[in-house]
């Protein structure tokens, strides 16, 4: 695999991070994941402006233009002969000095990395056919989840645990309420009705989610957006989370409670297929 690092295309073999770097040491890295199906990038916009909002909170800087950044996704997945699957970018603060909890001099080049990873079966994922099963732990998260870094060791923790409890991921809960699931924002059907946790520092402001309401919107659809319980969600008609790389992914259970016919809905389904439609038409 050819993987991008500070602006070079290398073996993977021969990309190499110092071990002084901020994002090896401190966690002090953002980063972005988007999906390619048909050898074309989805939700670009929605992830590069993401990353310019991470980074900004962070007073971290990385001066590659939206140009420079098209054409690394594109290159890549070129060299790389993507045709499915996705480009992980991370940007870390970089620095090559002594360990050292404050920021390094304004100047010290981040290091960026980028690289593709082939999937098969995103579009047509045969979980997606029979929704997946969740348990709620609490979000012992920090209170920026806002902000896209790679503090990935709760959310990996939770994976873990659900895994060990025969389920497929976890929804996290805090002061009585869902904020969002391990890697993607969670969302209920009742009736009509589409409800899902508002934007705050306490969610990522997903970029699906961001498109998903829209589409919704544009077909009709009633949204309310608003904390829920894990009861309310077990009472619900259907559940489902969205992300990058899942989309839109039913979900049938809640800590051994099925949800509705405890299989995926019609709500879901097409919301699955609208959201497949549309982003694709917008795919670059
Ligand atoms: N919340 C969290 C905690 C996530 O890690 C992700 C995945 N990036 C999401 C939500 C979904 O965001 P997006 O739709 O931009 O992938």
């Amino acid at each position: 695999r050819t993987v991008y690092l500070n602006g070079a295309y290398l073996p993977e073999e021969e990309a190499k991070v110092s071990i002084f770097d901020r994002g090896f040491v401190m966690g002090d890295a953002v980063y972005e994941v988007t999906s390619v199906l048909g050898g074309k990038i989805l939700e670009f916009e929605g992830h590069m402006n993401r990353l310019a909002r991470s980074l900004s909170e962070l007073e971290m800087t990385c001066d590659l233009s939206r140009e420079e950044w098209i054409e690394i996704h594109r290159e890549l997945i070129a060299r790389n002969n993507i045709d499915e699957g996705l480009v992980y970018l991370q940007i870390s603060r970089g620095n090559a000095g002594d360990r050292d909890f404050h920021y390094p001099p304004a100047g010290t080049p981040p290091t960026v990395v980028l690289y593709t990873q082939a999937k098969t079966n995103l579009a047509d994922d045969p979980k997606a056919k029979t929704g997946i099963k969740v348990i709620s732990l609490p979000d012992l998260r920090w209170h920026r989840r806002d902000i896209k870094t790679v503090q990935l060791l709760y959310p990996s923790m939770a994976k873990m645990a659900a895994e060990a409890a025969g389920k497929n991921d976890a929804w996290f809960v805090e002061d009585g309420f869902v904020t969002e699931g391990s890697s993607n924002n969670t969302y209920i059907v009742k009736g009509n009705k589409i409800i899902t946790r508002q934007l705050s520092h306490d969610i990522l402001h997903g970029i699906t989610r961001a498109s998903l309401l829209k589409y919704a919107a544009e077909a009709q659809m009633e949204i309310e957006e608003r904390p829920y319980t894990i009861a309310e969600a077990q009472a619900a008609d259907e559940a489902f989370f969205t992300s990058a790389s899942a989309f839109v992914m039913p979900v049938v259970e809640v800590d051994n409670v099925a949800i509705g016919a405890g299989k995926p809905g019609p709500v879901a389904a097409r919301l699955r297929e609208i959201y497949l439609e549309e982003s694709l038409k917008a795919a670059i």
